[in-house]
């Protein structure tokens, strides 16, 4: 039998603390059930005393995820500490996950301590932290620019005051590939007492090597691998957990492990988090970007045709990705409905189902065909339960090469029919002015985006918008044939996912001590 690696996902917290990844904690909620789903060992869900919404998250999840532990980060000092076990206190299966740097660069500018000191508090945390769990991982930030004896020290030290599970991280994306496995071998040959514990490696992707960096610590001993779907996280982000588990499952001839991930539901997990974030994925993304599995080239195409694994190393149906696009439409039933569903990667309750079904009939109605992303957008807010405090009624736009864009727009808000007019420097920004004015908002545009969904010139397009407002991001989404229609519908959606997330910001502060 193959040795198992434990996955362990940091989605919802290294990945989330980069901008433009942030989510609320419902959104959270959603994404660490699909990651239950996908068979991750172990759900990082936050980092408790950074700020309260991270506290939240880890109370809810520890409170609703079943299988997979939970853990959550704190530093070495006790208050860190003892928020963490707070936030895990519901948990089936907690653990606890502290780190201090361990590179003479970082003690010396970061935390001004001597390498005495760093020891001390590692072991003073410790000590603490074993009277109320014994589920510890200990993580030495840094750990690839940090002096390898030094490195040894302090591990030696962690796994005799009782941590179960040690993290290397390549906290910069600085190292290489053979220098990695060789740092991992030398902690594994040199730190007594290693072998009760279980070694992980954590790489981000600054020189892209992140994926690459994993698989050399594996070589070398380790047997747990922090990772994030789609590889979102600080900067150029950390290894992307589908790279890392299809290369392992692609790769059994030379690589004798194996992952407990059901491989079918990476590509539904990769596009729920799409859908959350709104991030975008270039099309060229190794396992779940669009063009992974396309053939173009007619060399390439004539010789999948005659036998598949001339161009293909394994099939989009072993990630997940679905056979055939699927459209729906208004005579599409109940039943056809929820299997689609399925297959992207959503689970209704009978009730939200039923909800569902009748807003896609009224959607069915307006438009003749129904994409996976439209039912994405409908399955979401219904399980979010965002409420439409705007509505778009009723739009015109004129532009041209001879007239000043203008847009008139009706907009229904909070149940009252309103209307008004902008100029513009362009139909879009006319719209969005008019909106703006309609709904008296004070956010930002960060980003717009338009994505065809379909090809030829009568496509579907796909609009993204992302606003600011106090700190708060949102993204919204619009499908339409017209994509000024999309545009409007797109604002319009991220301002309703605004006024929801304010609302539950406010909640949330109410109810914390
Ligand atoms: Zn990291």
């Amino acid at each position: 039998m193959s040795e198992k690696i434990y996955i362990f996902d940091t989605t919802l917290r290294d990945g989330e603390q980069a901008p433009g990844f942030s989510m609320n904690i419902e959104e959270k909620l959603i994404l660490a059930h699909q990651l239950e789903k996908l068979g991750v060992d172990i759900i990082e869900a936050g980092f408790p005393s950074a700020s309260e919404g991270d506290y939240e998250a880890v109370r809810r999840v520890s409170q609703e995820v079943q299988t997979p532990e939970v853990c959550a980060l704190a530093r070495t000092r006790k208050e860190d500490i003892e928020r963490a076990l707070e936030a895990l206190e519901p948990a089936q299966n907690p653990r606890l996950h502290i780190f201090i740097a361990t590179s003479d660069l970082h003690l010396e500018y970061k935390l001004r301590m001597t390498r005495q000191q760093v020891i001390e508090s590692v072991l003073s945390a410790l000590e603490f932290a074993k009277k109320y769990i014994d589920n510890i991982e200990f993580s030495c930030e840094d750990a690839s620019r940090s002096d390898p004896d030094f490195l040894v020290q302090v591990i030696t030290e962690a796994v005799k005051a009782g941590a179960k599970v040690i993290n290397i991280p390549d906290t910069v994306g600085y190292t290489l590939p053979f220098e990695f496995e060789s740092l991992i071998k030398y902690i594994k040959e040199k730190t007594p007492g290693i072998e009760q514990v279980i070694l992980s490696v954590h790489c981000h992707n600054d020189l892209g090597l992140a994926v690459a960096n994993s698989l050399a610590g594996i070589r070398a001993g380790a047997r747990q691998v922090e990772c994030t779907i789609n590889g979102i996280g600080e900067r150029a982000g950390n290894a992307a957990m589908e790279e890392i588990v299809m290369a392992i499952n692609t790769r059994k001839d030379l690589l004798d492990y194996h992952t407990d991930i059901v491989t079918e539901q990476i590509y539904p997990t990769s596009r729920l988090l799409r859908k959350i974030t709104g991030l975008v994925i270039p099309p060229n993304k190794a396992i779940v970007g669009a063009n992974a599995f396309s053939h173009e080239a007619g060399i390439h195409q004539d010789g999948v045709l005659k036998h598949r694994l001339t161009y293909e190393i394994m099939t989009p149906e072993k990630v997940g990705i679905p056979s055939s696009r699927l459209v729906l439409g208004k005579h599409s039933g109940r039943h056809a409905f929820r299997k689609r569903l399925e297959e992207l990667g959503f689970e209704l309750s009978d009730e939200e189902l039923e909800q569902a079904f009748r807003r896609f009939k009224e959607l069915a109605d307006k438009k003749k065909e129904v994409f996976d992303e439209d039912l994405e957008v409908l399955v979401m807010d219904e399980i979010l339960k965002i409420p439409k405090k705007y509505q778009l009624r009723y739009i015109n736009v004129t532009s041209g090469t001879e007239v000043m864009p203008t847009a008139s727009v009706q907009m229904e808000i909070d149940g009252v029919l309103v209307r008004d007019a902008e100029f513009g420097d362009g139909p879009v920004d006319a719209a969005f002015k008019t909106i703006a004015k309609l709904t008296g908002t004070k956010s930002r545009l960060l980003l717009y985006s338009v994505n065809a969904i379909t090809g030829g010139t009568d496509a579907q397009g796909e609009v993204r918008v992302r606003i600011e407002e106090e700190g708060i991001e949102v993204t919204g989404f619009g499908a339409h044939t017209d994509i000024i229609v999309a545009s409007a519908l797109a604002y319009i959606d991220a301002l309703n996912r605004l006024e929801y997330r304010k609302k539950n910001l406010s909640q949330l502060r109410r109810q914390a001590p």
